[in-house]
């Protein structure tokens, strides 16, 4: 539509920014006030407007406001959130079977996810992959297969991660507020070790020195033998948008491959073109032995995957790894549509598009503005540290006066970070470069002015 839309795309939705009452609107606000009735008061949403439609770089609201999206409901809708493939391709599905249980009667477009999944995640070993509907419970399955076949216990995972919610992925989640707080006991045997962080590091530590701190403690404080698996996101996401030094991965994996210690990366955020290539390993060439992924990957619908070397996955015994949910054949059918959309568009390179457009003009921003600590990120996974100018010291406030003014304005950020100091962008990949550009603009009068303010 627009002559800046990636080649072959056309979208439904205009695609503007367009403010027509204040936000939230009247029938936002009604439906805030059904909702504080109705849903429970521990459910938070970032944004106070609800939506009524989206595609392609916006979502308009119930009071008919255009927002530009640049959060992809957290890194879900990479290839739009009513993309015409996967709406035909669900649409279809739900005319046939909505639902048969693979563990009970199997289905094609399981097998054909788990085909795609075993020829898009790095290396070219012999590869099985399993369905889930969350990101957690991949994690949790892939930590359930390591331990089967290691026959050990203790898992790895870093200060700033963020792995999920449910009772083992909380332990293995590192922020207390607001992921923790009070919903303890945790699941035993997992050990903290300290993460890459080159903005909070000793200045010029490389990424092979920050992974022998890592491997020292580990091998001083559990023992290799004792470990089955280090679980790490190869860029960590609710904890910052942190990417660690490069060696740092590498140097992990080897001594994992060296200690017969299974090496699980967890690309539910990074996954599927996000940062510029389909997986975030590809990057510093890692292979892991497994892999989880979620969010992006079915075009909205919930679906999560775990692929991972033939032997490991197939050591679990029959029975061992499944739900009742898991895989369901409408969501494999829009994952299969997605995947499709992401070639045809070639998303990967879109992404990479996305970053260079978006990073160029943040630093050149951080250059005037001294409460930018750091820009980071890679491809279309885009954040801005926020300090007070001339220190590291965090300034949460900061970032939540930048997201408030960016929403006044019609576009639509995300706060991440472990001192909540960190705003992301996440764009759909589908977005055309005049949404991008103008939504960027907002959003570096926002930072501009929040500092200034
Ligand atoms: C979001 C996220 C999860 C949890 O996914 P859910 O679908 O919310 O359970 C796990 N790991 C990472 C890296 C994530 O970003």
């Amino acid at each position: 539509m627009t002559a800046a839309a990636p080649t072959g795309i056309s979208y439904r939705l205009p695609q503007e920014r367009r403010l027509v009452t204040e936000l939230p609107g009247p029938a936002s606000r009604a439906l805030a006030t059904r909702r504080a009735r109705a849903v429970a008061a521990g459910l938070g949403s970032s944004v106070p407007v609800y939506a009524a439609d989206a595609d392609g770089g916006v979502i308009v609201d119930v009071d008919g406001n255009s927002l530009i999206d640049l959060g992809s409901g957290i890194a879900v809708t990479s290839v739009g959130a009513s993309e015409p493939r996967v709406a035909a391709a669900v649409a279809e599905q739900v005319r046939h079977f909505t639902h048969t249980c693979f563990m009970v009667t199997p289905y094609e477009g399981y097998v054909a996810v788990a085909e795609a999944l075993n020829e898009l995640t790095p290396g070219d070993h012999e590869k099985r992959s399993v369905l889930f509907n969350s990101g957690a419970e991949a994690v949790e399955n892939a930590v359930k297969v390591a331990r089967l076949a290691t026959g050990r216990e203790a898992v790895i995972a870093f200060d700033n991660a963020y792995h999920g919610r449910t009772n083992l992925t909380m332990a293995l989640t590192a922020k207390r507020m607001p992921y923790k707080a009070d919903f303890g006991p945790f699941a035993p045997e997992i050990y903290r070790m300290p993460m890459s962080y080159p903005f909070r590091d000793e200045p010029g530590m490389t990424g092979e020195q920050a992974a022998a701190r890592v491997i020292s403690a580990m091998e001083v404080q559990v023992g290799a033998e004792e470990i089955a698996a280090i679980l790490i996101e190869p860029i960590q996401g609710e904890g910052g948008f942190i990417v660690p030094a490069p060696g740092f991965l590498a140097a992990l994996s080897a001594w994992a491959k060296d200690n017969g210690v299974v090496f699980i990366a967890d690309e539910v955020q990074t996954g599927f073109a996000r940062t510029g290539s389909w997986f975030a390993c590809e990057h510093e060439g890692i292979v892991p032995d497994i892999i989880t992924m979620a969010k992006g990957i079915a075009g909205g619908l919930p679906l999560s995957a775990i692929t991972g070397r033939a032997e490991l996955l197939d050591a679990v015994h029959p029975g061992g790894l499944g739900g009742t949910y898991g895989g369901n054949p409408v969501a494999c059918a829009a994952a299969l549509a997605a995947f499709e959309t992401m070639k045809v568009y070639d998303l990967p390179g879109r992404a990479a598009h996305i970053g260079e457009v978006a990073f160029t003009r943040l630093r050149d921003a951080a250059q005037r503005i001294p409460a930018i600590g750091e820009v980071r990120g890679r491809g279309a996974m885009i954040a801005v540290e926020l300090v007070t100018p001339g220190t590291t010291t965090p300034d949460p406030a900061l970032a939540k006066t930048i997201a408030a003014r960016a929403l006044e304005q019609g576009v639509i950020v995300l706060i991440c970070g472990t001192y909540g100091n960190v705003v992301r962008l996440l764009p759909p990949l589908v977005i055309g470069d005049d949404t991008l550009n103008d939504g960027l603009d907002v959003f570096i009068a926002a930072i501009e002015e929040g500092a200034n303010a």
